[in-house]
């Protein structure tokens, strides 16, 4: 059976982000092999969850992991899936990632930290936090998320902390060319990943009315990739989330619930932590949410004073049904609201830098030749 999940692992996480006809072909051929091993073997879907594992003192989640480094945003995008329009302004201290981090990383092994908000470059002191991860331990991969817009206040010292950028482009935030260009030549400069997603599409996520129907809230949690798949779980004020949605629904939902489980020390965290995030159990957060089965919309800002009225219909009438069902039946880790348009990976960044002198050897080769 460790093998059998191992295999799905690999075949689930095989592509993150298709941008190439070559990683289209490997979701189809993902596809084919799933139906194929269904096939054969009748009552493995639930294998078809991507789950942590243990390996030694550590828990190894199927992706990375979120630290909030803000709630608060400069836009107000429909049904953001943090909150942040209308979650009041906060900035995560410096020290207390360093403390939570710190003993997170003696039984958690994320491949990434991916750094988030709200937006992260309102934070006044966005480098300390980020120098205080690092210093922690937990991985070697630091990957910001930003709408963009204050890209020109990143500092030379914030570039040279990430190694990866991750820009959120939205038709209504407009980002400009010649933004966009600096950045690329900043992230080119100090040899960061950069990716530009468009959304131009979001899901509908959350609502304030709970469900009651005990299946259906069963059903949206099992498609729900974002806790399944994905692996989105999120550091946020001393706590681990199983996904970002839970952080903010008791506020949200103006319910008296804590989800998550605290960052501790004790000798029993490894496995509490492992349970919490394996375990097939709705949270109660999922009946004032429909994870990633909800109704696509394009995206739009929407005014702060309105937006919590978005947040008025029921689950069922925000379920794509169709969607719903075909989740249960097969998880397939593509986000279909995110376009990749630009993209340099480090590698590439690497050799870009060197392929003025690649071209010159190369004609330096043809006019020998010649
Ligand atoms: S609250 Fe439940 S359904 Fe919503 S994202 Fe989290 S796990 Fe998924």
């Amino acid at each position: 059976m460790i093998q059998i999940n191992i295999f799905w692992n690999f075949i689930l996480n095989y592509e993150k982000k298709p941008v190439s006809p070559g990683c289209i072909a490997g979701s189809v051929l993902k596809i084919i092999l799933i139906k194929k091993i269904d096939g054969l073997f009748p009552g493995l879907e639930m294998t078809r969850q991507v789950r942590c594992r243990i390996e030694g003192d550590h828990i190894i989640p199927p992706a990375g992991m979120e630290l909030i480094i803000v709630d608060h945003c400069n836009i107000a995008c429909r049904q953001c899936n943090h909150g942040s329009p209308v979650i009041p302004k906060w900035n995560a201290d410096p020290s207390d990632v360093a403390r939570d981090l710190g003993i997170l990383s003696k039984v958690f092994k994320p491949a990434f930290l991916k750094l988030i908000g709200g937006e992260p470059l309102l934070h006044p002191n966005l480098p300390e936090v980020i120098r205080a991860a690092r210093n922690s331990g937990i991985t070697n991969h630091f990957l910001l998320v930003t709408n963009g817009i204050l890209l020109d206040r990143a500092s030379d010292d914030l570039w040279s902390l990430i190694d990866e950028i991750e820009i959120s482009g939205y038709e209504a935030s407009a980002l400009s060319e010649d933004l966009l260009s600096r950045a690329m030549r900043r992230a080119e400069e100090h040899g960061v990943s950069f990716t530009l997603n468009n959304f131009s599409d979001f899901r509908r996520t959350f609502t304030v009315r709970r469900t009651e129907n005990d299946e259906l809230v069963g059903k949206i949690f099992r498609a729900c990739k974002i806790a399944n798949v994905w692996g989105c779980y999120a550091l946020y004020k001393g706590r681990i989330y199983r996904c970002p949605q839970s952080m903010y629904v008791p506020a949200l939902a103006g319910i008296d619930v804590t989800e998550g489980i605290a960052v501790n020390d004790s000798a029993t965290f490894r496995d509490e932590l492992f349970a919490f995030l394996t375990s097939t159990e709705p949270l109660m957060s999922c009946r004032y949410c429909v994870g990633t089965a909800g109704r696509k919309q394009p995206h739009k800002l929407l005014p702060r004073s309105n937006w919590r009225m978005d947040l008025e219909e029921p689950a069922e009438e925000m379920i794509d049904w169709d969607l719903l069902n075909r989740l249960l039946e097969e998880i397939v880790p593509i986000d279909d609201c995110k376009t990749p348009v630009k993209r340099i990976r480090k590698q590439d960044v690497n050799s870009l830098l060197h392929w003025p002198m690649v071209r010159k050897a190369a004609n330096q080769i043809w006019r020998g030749w010649r």
